[in-house]
């Protein structure tokens, strides 16, 4: 069961898609696709497993929730940086 307020954060631009988070998933809500990388957000339990996976420090967990984050860093998808 998905908890009521979402604390995982994905920090747009820093990911370099690595996997790691996808692979410890328990809920399958990590979606890696070629040069994004989503999260479900009604699979996600806050277990925090991602968190500590990810390499490069990209998921943050917020325990007060990710409503409060501001608009212009979206958490539902990390666009492609390009150079
Ligand atoms: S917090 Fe847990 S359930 Fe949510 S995306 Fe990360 S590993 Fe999956
Ligand atoms: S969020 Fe972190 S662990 Fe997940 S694919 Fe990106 S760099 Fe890898």
């Amino acid at each position: 069961m998905p908890q009521p307020h979402l604390m995982i954060h994905i920090v747009p631009g820093k990911c370099d898609y690595c996997g790691c988070c996808v692979g410890v998933c328990p809920e399958d809500a990590i979606e890696l696709m070629e040069s994004k990388i989503a999260l479900i957000e009604d699979r996600c339990t806050n277990c925090r497993k991602c968190v500590w996976a990810c390499p490069w420090e990209v998921i943050e967990f917020h325990r007060e929730g990710v409503d409060h984050l501001p608009k212009q860093t979206p958490h539902m998808l990390n666009e492609a940086v390009k150079f």
